[in-house]
């Protein structure tokens, strides 16, 4: 079972993006306590996974980049509450 699925609306200012969403997937934990969201790459679909202290610019609580094994990269930002707000 792949738990909560989604999908996230691009927020970028790339006109050719406008229309593609991203598939994100919500997983446990197997090693810990928690769950990991698992985005689906918009440009051939496979698992992406989290990157730690990357980013196009200074870091921000809001912004987590993700990276898919043929190394598309996407950031997916949330709001306050903890909702995502978008992808770009
Ligand atoms: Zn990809």
């Amino acid at each position: 079972m792949g738990g909560v699925a989604s999908s996230i609306r691009y927020i970028g200012e790339a006109n050719k993006l406008m229309d593609i969403t991203v598939g994100v997937r919500v997983e446990r934990n197997k090693s810990k306590v928690g769950v990991s969201t698992v985005p689906s790459c918009p440009y051939d679909h496979k698992d992406m996974r989290f990157i730690a202290g990357s980013g196009y610019k200074k870091r921000k609580k809001n912004e987590r980049t993700y990276r898919c094994p043929a190394r598309h990269r996407i950031i997916l930002l949330s709001s306050a509450n903890g909702e995502w707000r978008g992808w770009m």
